[in-house]
């Protein structure tokens, strides 16, 4: 029998209407019941969340950081189990979904320990015998809404510095993945967290998500998704006056030069572009390729990406797994159409593949011949889809690289340091990677980028502080 996961509201498991969480990798398989919630129940989770916050706000740093350790051992100690769990309901593979819980459990691991170490300062007053005080406050009651790419990494580093602040919380998982930040919820439940510090409502972005988003009671709002919802909350935020952050798209370049190490360039792209399926904010999806090493590496592109193997998320062997459901596979289906309509060369892949079990397999697309101006290297497409744009030179790399709304990660593969240093100092992103992957990020600095890919305080990190807590500035005449 299927089982019902059911919201976390106030303390309580709270029923509803259900709705499948469907297997990317084969369509036959739920995993389970889960509910939609309603306006209702948002609202409820909101007015829980504000009850809970003063005590919650004022409680010992000991039993934040035993909470989320305790959460920490936990996930680490069902790593398998919960990285199944991700990758039935996502679609990356088995591998990638074990990193990525691992890597929610090192962030409540790191957060834990930032419980311990919050600080303050004391300065002396321009006025004698005055002494001021800056202390960082909790805000209150923090939002958080998350998108479907990152099941538990995303809801984990959002979660953790809000509890380790002093805040509560009403989070919202994407529809599409409700499983993992249900587990990450009951987790640090029975981890000890008081009623109403940590409210879960699963549901659409329209009901549950428009709640959040519109009510006053929330006076913080973290949010990672697309350019258009991150716009509509933008706007909510600034009508009540509340802190928002959002992490939202990008078109991220892989540039490589003609004194690359070849197999380091073609490792970045076919890491950087095609793991996870492309489904990655931070995914290379324009290889930005100078004339001298193009020929080269797209042939050995090409041939690594032959080789791939792209199959059940779950099965051994499997490097990339399917694309996450039917309406993301349309996208990327009209998108490749786009890309030959508009005179590019479909070198490789684009097309959708049978497997044992149905699922939404589509064989990783290469373009060549590709003009900057294309819709498919200035639009995000959010799958397995790259296109090289063959330049001149550096100099014109660069250009072509930061030829874009969006300012997220930036990447470039040289064995020079002076293009080296010069691309870190001059490349319009919040993340700058030499001779690596545009995507794969520590946990413990900061993240996010500039431009248009997001707006607000970086997350991870000692950072994370700077959205999670507000200064307060006190003034003593003993
Ligand atoms: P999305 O914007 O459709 O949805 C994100 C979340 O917002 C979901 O929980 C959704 O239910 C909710 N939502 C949707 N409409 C809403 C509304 N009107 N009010 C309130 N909430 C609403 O994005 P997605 O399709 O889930 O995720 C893909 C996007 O996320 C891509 O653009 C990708 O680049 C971006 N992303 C960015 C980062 C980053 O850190 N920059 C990381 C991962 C994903």
């Amino acid at each position: 029998m299927t089982e019902t996961y059911r919201n976390h509201i106030a303390g309580a498991w709270v029923d509803g209407e259900t709705v499948d969480n469907i297997n990317p990798s084969n369509t036959g398989d739920s995993l389970g019941r889960y509910v939609r919630g309603t306006k209702q129940d948002a609202e409820s989770a909101i007015a829980a969340a504000k009850e809970a916050f003063p005590a919650w706000s004022r409680s010992g740093i000991q039993q934040r950081h035993d909470i989320l350790k305790k959460a920490s051992d936990e996930i680490i100690a069902r790593r398998e189990e919960l990285g199944r769990q991700l990758s039935r309901e996502e679609g990356k593979t088995l591998a990638e979904g074990i990193g990525e819980t691992m890597r929610a459990a090192q962030i409540f691991d790191f957060f834990a320990g930032e419980c311990l170490r919050l600080t303050g300062e004391i300065v002396p007053s321009v006025r004698p015998g005055i002494d001021v005080t800056m202390t960082r406050e909790p805000v209150g009651v923090v939002g958080i809404i998350t998108p479907w790419n990152f099941p538990i990494a995303i809801p984990a580093w959002k979660i953790a510095p809000a509890l380790t602040y002093g805040n509560t919380v009403v989070v919202k998982p994407a529809d599409l993945v409700p499983a993992s930040t249900w587990s990450l919820v009951d987790i640090l439940i029975r981890a000890g967290l008081p009623k109403g510090v940590l409210n879960l409502v699963m549901g659409k972005g329209s009901v549950v998500g428009d709640v959040i988003v519109k009510s006053p009671d929330v006076r913080a709002l973290t949010f990672t998704g697309s350019v258009g919802t991150g716009r509509k909350i933008a706007a909510s935020s600034v009508e009540v006056m509340r802190k928002f952050q959002l992490e939202m798209g990008g078109k991220n370049p892989l540039v490589v030069l003609d004194d690359a190490d070849l197999k380091t360039a073609v490792e970045c792209a076919v890491n950087g572009a095609y793991f996870s399926t492309g489904q990655r904010c931070t995914a290379s999806s324009r290889l930005v390729v100078t004339a001298g090493i193009h020929d080269k590496f797209v042939d050995a592109l090409t041939e690594r990406l032959k080789g791939l193997v792209v199959d059940d998320a779950l099965k051994d062997g499997t490097q990339i797994g399917p694309v996450v459901d039917q309406s993301q596979m349309s996208q990327d289906e009209e998108y490749i159409k786009i890309g030959r309509d508009e005179g590019a060369t479909l070198l490789w892949g684009g097309e959708r593949l049978n497997r044992s079990t149905p699922g939404f397999y589509l064989q990783p697309a290469l373009f060549t011949d590709t003009k900057p101006e294309m819709r498919i290297n200035k639009e995000e497409i959010f799958g397995p889809v790259a296109s090289v744009i063959r330049v001149k030179d550096y100099d014109e790399a660069l250009h072509v690289a930061n030829d874009t709304p969006f300012g997220l990660s930036s990447g470039i593969c040289t064995t020079s340091l002076k293009y080296a240093s010069h691309f870190k100092r001059n490349a319009e992103a919040g993340m700058v990677m030499v001779n690596l992957p545009t995507a794969g990020v520590d946990y413990h600095v900061p993240f996010g980028g500039s431009k248009g890919s997001s707006y607000g305080p970086r997350e991870q990190g000692r950072y994370a502080a700077e959205f999670f807590t507000t200064v307060k500035t006190a003034y003593t005449l003993p």
